[in-house]
């Protein structure tokens, strides 16, 4: 039967305390005990539904957690209060000292630094490939190599994995396969094509309004009971951990995940082809054009497009800030990194978010100064938009007057 996430998500019951459409937020650090002998047992970790401080797990964030597994398809999921905070504490829970991590080179910039400059201090140490090459993927692991490190879409290049090939890979070689699907939740299922670890940022389309950031590690029972662990626990140890309040909000903005993905999905398409059709060089996995599109619609749960992001290529960082910066005096988004939001945001991708990527790497993985990022929003009327960017295109001298 094909696997259908939201309906997963939705087949789950929660009920409020006093009968609430919504679950109960837990306000509150610690937790009472009626005996003293299972206070001890839950520190050490065999007490079933037993709540003790709130950085090891509250009953919002198990909930949560619980919604994330549903959609992912894993046994269980892990909160966190970033997506930082998942990703370095799965990593970090993974990895020892003298461990070896293959990478795809195409990450998130914050993901980037981490493995670059941070995870080194403990002796882990990375080696970035082209993912999209599955004999430099070989080529790269050593017998110290614990973990295979991809995102599903790649942030900014959107280059696509292909995780079933990864995880015959991870398979052959005793690796734990990690796989970042911030850019296609929904859309695609890592776990369903093999594997192990699922991570997103929730601060991008899962809570989908911009006001938090949040994170989340899914996989199964035995590696979030390790993460959770209160002895030797990254997550539990690091305490990168999400306040009640804010996974409350998050589940209840996962309800609507479905609708608006379908709405970034066929905008951001419509709008790759028109962008296409004039002459951009334009990068959307919906595109026949795209290296990556054959896999993405093989991977994909169709029902959700091919998610919300592309990328222009205008030729220069100078064209690219008058370009924005018209677009945003018209109203038609908002200059700002991050992505997910109802509003279309759009950003330079060499200057901001993957600035820790030194000029000379990002040149060598064909991200061009004139790049453009744009996440797609949740416009009405989408044609409408284009033509009022095309004007803004016409303004900065992009395009012709005559094609308008
Ligand atoms: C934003 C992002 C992250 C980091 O998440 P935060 O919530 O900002 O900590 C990680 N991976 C990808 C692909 C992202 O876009």
């Amino acid at each position: 039967m094909k696997y259908k996430p939201a309906d997963n998500i939705q087949d789950l019951q929660y009920f409020g305390e006093f009968g609430g459409v919504n679950p109960s937020i837990s306000d509150s650090s610690t937790y009472t005990f009626l005996s003293a002998k299972t206070m001890f047992d839950t520190f050490e970790g065999n007490a079933e539904g037993c709540y003790l401080y709130s950085r090891h797990s509250s009953p919002s964030n198990l909930y949560l957690g619980e919604a994330l597994a549903a959609m992912e398809g894993t046994e269980t999921a892990n909160v966190a209060a970033s997506g930082m905070g998942a990703i370095t504490s799965t990593l970090l829970q993974l990895c020892k000292a003298g461990d070896h991590i293959v990478s795809s080179r195409t990450i998130y910039g914050g993901t980037y630094a981490f493995l670059k400059n941070f995870a080194p201090k403990f002796n882990v140490q990375t080696t970035f490939v082209d993912i999209t090459k599955p004999e430099l993927v070989e080529a790269a692991i050593t017998k110290n190599t614990k973990v295979l490190y991809c995102e599903s879409v790649s942030n900014p290049l959107l280059e696509v994995a292909d995780i079933e090939g990864l995880s015959i890979i991870a398979k052959n070689h005793g690796l734990t396969l990690v796989v970042d699907n911030t850019f296609s939740p929904l859309s695609l299922s890592p776990k369903k094509l093999g594997a192990d670890i699922v991570i997103h940022s929730l601060t991008k389309f899962i809570n989908g309004s911009s006001d938090t950031v949040g994170g989340v590690t899914c996989g199964t029972q035995e590696f979030i009971n390790a993460q959770r662990n209160v002895n030797d626990g990254a997550g539990m140890l690091l305490g990168p951990t999400m306040d009640s309040l804010r996974s409350a909000s998050v589940l209840k903005n996962l309800r609507t995940l479905h609708i608006r993905m379908k709405q970034h999905s066929s905008n951001a398409l419509y709008l790759a082809e028109k962008f296409e059709a004039d002459g951009f060089r334009t990068v959307y996995p919906g595109l026949k054009s795209h290296p990556g599109h054959k896999l993405y619609k093989k991977m994909m749960n169709e029902d959700y497009g091919f998610g919300g992001i592309l990328t222009l290529d205008v030729g220069s960082l100078d064209k690219a800030n008058e370009l924005m910066e018209l677009m945003q005096e018209k109203n038609l988004g908002y200059l700002a990194v991050s992505l997910g939001f109802y509003k279309t945001l759009f950003s330079a991708p060499g200057t901001s978010t993957s600035s820790e990527i030194p000029e000379e790497e990002q040149r060598e993985m064909g991200l061009s100064d004139g790049l453009i990022r744009f996440s797609i929003g949740l416009d009405n009327d989408i044609e409408r938009t284009y033509q009022r960017m095309k004007e803004c295109m016409v303004k900065t001298g992009l395009l012709e007057a005559e094609l308008v």
